[in-house]
Formats: structure tokens, sequence, C-alpha cells
């Protein structure tokens, strides 16, 4: 990868670092808020709820997505970004296009999906 390529791809990851960020502020703000309706008003507590389980989840999501974004950025800082983890190969750079946060790549991902696959249909036959 060339320094050049190496730019392009911390700009795009610090960029979706800081949306990110301003994401999980901005859900981290709603949750707060909900709490504050929720210890008020116990009605309606079903909707209520899966409104707020849907927040808790998004939270969690946007916090691994800053994890990975991190990791990536941490990568970057010892050299290794874009090379696959598992077989220390290049990531190609279209596969970096789509997932900047890419760890593995395609060859590597789809036997590691085959993999977890073949686990649930060994899972699935035992019952
Ligand atoms: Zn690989």
């Amino acid at each position: 990868m060339t320094e050049k390529q190496l730019q392009h791809f911390r700009q795009t990851l610090e960029k979706q670092l800081k949306e990110s960020m301003l994401m999980f502020d901005l859900i981290g703000r709603s949750i707060n808020r909900r709490k504050g309706v929720l210890q008020e008003e116990a009605k309606d507590k079903a909707t209520r709820s899966d409104d707020f389980k849907l927040l808790l989840q998004q939270a969690d999501q946007e916090r691994k997505r800053v994890g990975e974004i991190h990791q990536a950025l941490n990568r970057m800082t010892c050299g290794r970004y874009g090379i696959c983890v598992a077989c220390k190969r290049q990531i190609s750079l279209s596969r970096l296009e789509i997932f900047p946060t890419a760890r593995f790549c395609l060859e590597c991902t789809q036997l590691l999906e085959q993999e977890e696959k073949n686990r649930e249909w060994a899972r699935a036959s035992t019952r």
C-alpha cells in the first residue's frame, strides 16, 4: 500500500470515528432522557421498553464500531493496516474501500463464515 493510499484510509477512518462518536453521544443522551421518562411514568411499558432496548442495542453497536475503528487506526500506527490478521496477506483495496476496518481478507472471511456454518450444522445434527 502506498503512503497516499494509507493517508486516504486514515482520513476515511477518522471521519467514521468522528461520526460514530457523535452518534454514540446522541444515543447516550436519548437513553438518559428516556430513563427519566421511564421513571416518571411506567405506563405503556411494553412499547417504551422496546424502544429502550433498541436504543441500548444501538449504543452497543456504535461502541463496537468505535472499537473497530480504533483497532484499525492502531494497526495503521504499527504498519499492519490492510494486512489480513490470519494469513498475513494484503487485503484488497476494493475490500478496504467498503470495509475500512476489515481485519481479514476475503478468502479468510469466507473460510470463517463456512466454519461458522459447519459448526451450526454440527450443533443442529446433534440435537
Ligand atoms: Zn487472509
